[in-house]
């Protein structure tokens, strides 16, 4: 018998949320932004010259990355993309936290955090969460290897206020916090205007949410120069080619059409404000959400009963089988129609 398995990097991997594929299903569960993405994002793939797929793309991804820096008023060198947030996160830990000393992030969080310090050997030390739901921030203040968190959290959509982030870098000074804002375009204030005042802050975004474009897979992360150039070392050790030719064009026509970004975002925030205030009628309660999903609890039902209920119907929303969450369930903000079903759904099922 060989022993082969020894020596397998063996890891629990994340596990994403489902895409099923029903028709007429109501899709809540993986926070997608409900409204197409930008015309000008159709037209680019329209216009397309498709001899380009002969063609390695840019490995310095120019023309997205110029485009991001154009819109948030950085210098490109503080821009690096990647294949959605995720892959610029694992770029982040892989990069950032090599101190052997444990990285610190809230215990109810995004839950690929513990799977990439898992994957990475990297020792971490989640922090409670208080009884609202918040980060504690006196937690971080400890000594450690990193910190991560998103702003708003998620699974909770609780936002932090800039000054209180500002006080967990101001206490970190020799390792690098990101502040993980995949959802902050939703109600929150990003910390990008921190990174030309803190040398340790890294702010990742993504066009997964609130540009509608999941599939396309672009995230990018803010830092300063030196930063993004450690990032770039290592994923040019990686895989120079992560965007490929058709994503870095859509990508810079979605930025190119800000009316749009913000009509289709005031629309999924009033439906989310009308949504919470339906869900509070119906019984609900759920930390103050700033984000596109609602974490809410019924005192009556549990929230695994529900969930499956959902989804008899063809309803899906997000369960988390998990201590202190698992009462809760996660539910994407849709348009004004899927969440009026779903709220009629509610509203017979607790009858
Ligand atoms: N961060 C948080 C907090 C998320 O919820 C998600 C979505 N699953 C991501 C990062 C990753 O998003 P993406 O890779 O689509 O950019």
């Amino acid at each position: 018998m060989s022993n082969w398995e020894n020596n397998v990097r063996k890891v629990v991997p994340y596990t994403p949320g489902e895409q099923p594929n029903v028709p007429g299903m109501i899709k809540l569960n993986t926070n997608e932004n409900p409204y197409p993405p930008s015309p000008k994002v159709i037209q680019a793939i329209r216009d397309f010259d498709t001899d380009k797929l002969r063609l390695y793309p840019d490995p310095t991804a120019g023309v997205l990355v110029n485009a991001l820096a154009e819109r948030y008023q950085v210098k490109p060198e503080q821009v690096f993309v990647g294949v959605g947030s995720d892959d610029v996160l694992a770029m982040c830990f892989l990069t950032f936290f090599n101190s052997g000393k444990p990285i610190l992030f809230p215990d109810i969080t995004y839950s690929f955090y513990d799977v990439w310090a898992d994957v990475f050997r990297i020792p971490y030390e989640d922090q409670p969460l208080d009884a609202n739901l918040c980060i504690r921030k006196e937690d971080y203040y400890k000594e450690n290897g990193g910190v991560i968190f998103p702003n708003p959290n998620a699974p909770t959509g609780v936002l932090m206020e800039l000054s209180d982030i500002e006080d967990i870098i101001k206490h970190n000074p020799d390792v690098i916090c990101i502040v993980d804002e995949a959802y902050i375009d939703f109600g929150g204030v990003s910390a990008l205007p921190l990174i030309d005042k803190y040398d340790n802050l890294l702010v990742v975004q993504t066009f997964s949410k609130s540009r509608s474009m999941a599939g396309s897979r672009i995230g990018y992360v803010f830092g300063n120069e030196r930063l993004i150039k450690y990032l770039n070392d290592v994923k040019y050790s990686f895989n120079s080619y992560t965007m490929d030719q058709l994503t870095l064009v859509t990508g810079a026509a979605s930025l190119a059409d800000e009316d749009y970004f913000k009509e289709t975002l005031d629309r999924i925030i009033t439906t989310r404000e009308r949504v919470k205030k339906e869900l509070s009628e119906l019984g609900f309660t759920m930390p103050d959400s700033k984000s596109n999903f609602l974490f809410i609890s019924h005192p009556r039902v549990p929230a695994k009963e529900l969930f499956l209920a959902l989804r008899e119907k063809n309803i899906y929303v997000r369960y988390f089988d998990k201590p202190r969450i698992d009462n809760m369930l996660r539910v994407t903000i849709g348009t004004d129609e899927e969440m009026d079903q779903f709220i009629a759904f509610l509203k017979e099922y607790l009858c």
